[in-house]
Order: structure tokens, then sequence, then C-alpha cells
């Protein structure tokens, strides 16, 4: 009997895991046939403006990474990044809270601090656990936060884990956040949460007007600055500093994977008592190992560079605007207006893909962006400028584009 129990149970888990197989096989296929299938490109070197990509022959030129600064690859940071390995090991084995603090972890909080001129800060494992960790430690249900609709989905998902009221205002729409402010005036703190800048369109929050409002209805402001950390403002500060309001908005999310060396980790910058509390309480920062330590020499050299001159924070710019204008004369439509984010608009999720599987057959690797990234009907490819390309490489590009988009019937 007891065998023939076994044999029941054996044969129910079996035909368990072919129905899971079946309705994972089925979702894959929707996915397929959507055309919305994100494939993941081989890169056989290291990062920078000109790659070596699995299946293709020689140099690449790459338009798709979130190295604005170029610092990725920069021989002070991959140094200063060996010399940690050396001196501090591969890894902590270890929370911060147990025995994975060392000395390079508080060097790098201070740094982060300072540069952006806010009294304390704390490392996570990434921004995406930043802000998965920051919401639930600071509201709770007698509080409301009010969220851009275009946040981050690290930025949903963290509000997702908070108790608070949560209140979406439409994408930068200040008439529409400050009705959402009236409504919530009852909560006993209010939060006012958004993107500086957006990573989809590299449009910017107007957080002037947005600082306004919360100043007037008492809330506080926090922003992602992701795509805008090290490059945005005269120094690089972010798109508080090139909005003028360092010193009204509150809280500050970033990450050291991208403009800062682009190797990993996350961070929260603000008042002393909130960074002190995310020490004791957020789930992220307690749970999770402590960013090993040859990261962390990467982001602080990252860090000092731009610390110690503002040049490499401005070396982006001009980049930018040579591609912008090249291709807006070209007759495509750029999304934004002069972030290094360029979204090449196309609608069509398989044209985005097609055109980006012909702009690498021409040698440039961009990404086709489609649902569930981007609305449906918004397809594009992103295109993303850093300080390390050439005025050759970004030239080479846009001929690249003009090339392929007379072949697809997007320019003429
Ligand atoms: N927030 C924004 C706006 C982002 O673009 C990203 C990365 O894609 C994140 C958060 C997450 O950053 P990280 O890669 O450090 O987890």
């Amino acid at each position: 009997r007891d065998r023939i129990n076994y044999l029941h149970t054996v044969l129910s888990l079996a035909i368990s895991i072919a129905e899971a197989r079946t309705v994972l096989e089925h979702e894959l296929e929707t996915i397929r046939t959507g055309g919305t299938w994100k494939g993941e490109r081989i890169i056989t070197s290291k990062q920078g403006p000109h790659i070596n990509v699995d299946g293709s022959h020689g140099d690449i030129l790459n338009f798709c990474a979130n190295n604005y600064l170029g610092l990725s690859s920069h021989p002070q940071v991959v140094e200063a990044g060996i010399e940690a390995l050396k001196k501090y090991g591969a890894g902590l084995s270890s929370v911060r809270f147990i025995c994975g603090t060392q000395d390079i972890h508080k060097d790098l909080e201070q740094k982060l601090a300072q540069f952006h001129e806010r009294e304390d800060c704390i490392l996570y494992a990434s921004c995406f656990d930043a802000n998965a960790g920051l919401f639930e430690v600071l509201l709770g249900p007698d509080d409301a936060v009010l969220s851009d609709e275009l946040n981050h989905a690290s930025i949903i998902d963290g509000i997702r884990l908070c108790r608070a009221k949560r209140f979406r205002y439409k994408h930068m729409d200040l008439n529409d956040l400050e009705t959402q402010l009236k409504e919530s005036q009852s909560s006993r703190l209010r939060l006012v949460v958004t993107d500086g800048v957006f990573s989809m369109d590299g449009d910017m929050a107007p957080l002037k007007g947005i600082c306004d409002l919360a100043e007037q209805y008492g809330a506080m402001v926090f922003i992602d600055e992701c795509h805008a950390t090290g490059f945005m403002g005269p120094r690089g500060r972010g798109t508080d500093e090139l909005l003028g309001v360092m010193d009204r908005v509150h809280i500050v999310n970033s990450t050291l994977g991208k403009a800062l060396g682009g190797a990993a980790g996350g961070y929260t910058v603000g008042p002393k008592p909130l960074i002190d509390l995310l020490r004791q309480r957020s789930r992220p920062y307690l749970f999770s190992n402590s960013l090993p330590p040859p990261v962390v020499g990467c982001a602080t050299r990252a860090v000092e560079l731009l610390l110690a001159s503002n040049e490499i924070a401005q070396s982006v710019g001009d980049k930018t605007m040579r591609f912008r204008n090249k291709m807006t004369e070209a007759g495509f439509t750029i999304s934004g207006s002069d972030h290094p984010i360029c979204p090449v608009m196309l609608g069509d999720a398989r044209l985005a893909s097609l055109m980006a599987d012909d702009m690498l057959k021409l040698g440039v690797y961009v990404i086709g962006f489609s649902y569930p990234v981007v609305p449906k009907g918004k397809a594009r490819i992103r295109v993303q400028i850093s300080a390390a390309h050439t005025d050759q490489d970004i030239d080479r590009a846009v001929d690249a584009f003009i090339q392929t988009g007379r072949k697809h019937g997007v320019v003429s």
C-alpha cells in the first residue's frame, strides 16, 4: 500500500511539473508571437564605446550602455577596483551589520553624501534594492505616497511594499499632483516620488514646480537619480542641481551601476535620522550581502574623479546634441530634449526590433524597446550617448540609422 501511495505521489508530481511546463511554454510563445521577445546579445569584451559581440565580426559601436561618462572601463577606475580586490578581498560573506562593513564602505558613503550635499548615505547592493527598501521604512498606514505614473519599476515595487495610502499622478502633470496633494492632506506624512530623469524617454521631472507644490502642501520630495547622477547639472550632481533645487529635495536614491563606474550598487542620501533608521529597518540592506570591495573601489574612484573636476560631468553634453541634431535633420523623431538618452521613436515593436538587428549588421549595437518596457504602440530604439564616443562614432551611428531607416521606410 505504501508503495502504491508513493507511486501515486510521484505520478501527481510529474503531472504537475508537466502542466507547469505547458503553462510556461504557452506564456513564452505569447511573448514571441507578440513581437516583444527580449533576446540577450553576448558581449565578449569589456564595456565601452567599441565592443565585440558574439556572432558579429570585428569592432561593434555600442550605443546602448548607461556608461554616460565612459567610466566603466576607465583605467583609474579599473585600477582602483584591482587595488581594493587585493587589499580587501573578493567579498564580505556577510551583511553589513554582522561583519560586512569595511572602512571603504564608510568612506564611499561619506563621499556620496558629500557629492550630493546631503547629511548621510547608505549603500545597497543596487538602486533597485534602495527603492525596495525605502518607502516601507519611512511611511506607515497614516502616511501617503504620491508617485508619477511612469516611475521606474523598482519604485513601483518599493511603494507596493509599504502600507501608506497610494496616489498616482499623471506623468509630470503638476495640476494632477496638486489635486492628489489636496486629497491626501489629512495624512500624517506625504512623500512626492519621481524619477529625476525618466529612462525610457529621457525627459526630466519638473522639479521646481514639484518642490513649490510640496512646500505649499507640506510634503517631502524624493527623486530617483539613476539617469542623472554624474552628468546632469554644472557639477554633475543631478537633476536637482540642474534645476536649482538641491536644498529642496529631501531624499535621493541613485545607482553606482551607470555613470559612476557602472559596476553595481545603489544608495540613498538624505537626512541623518532617515539613514540611521534605514540601517535598522530596511530589509534589502539588513538581509543582503555587503557590496564587494572591488565594486566599492571602482565606485569610490569614480566619485573622486567627479569631486576633483567638473570637466568629466560636462563631457557628454556636446556629443548628445551632435547625435540629436543630426538625427532630427535626417527626419527621425527623437524623444526628450537634451539628455544622452535619445529614444528614436518608431511606434511598432517589430520594426524597432528589425531595425536594431539591421543596425548591428552595419556594426552599430542598439536595442529596440517595446511593451511592457514602454507603452504599446510606442516602441523605439533607445540610443545612449557616452562621453567616450568620438564625433566619428556618432556620425557612423547616424549614417547607419539613415541607411536602415530608408530600408524600412522610416525616413526618405
Ligand atoms: N531606477 C532607475 C530609474 C533605473 O533606471 C534603474 C536601472 O535600470 C534602477 C532604478 C535600478 O538600478 P540598479 O541597476 O542599481 O538596480
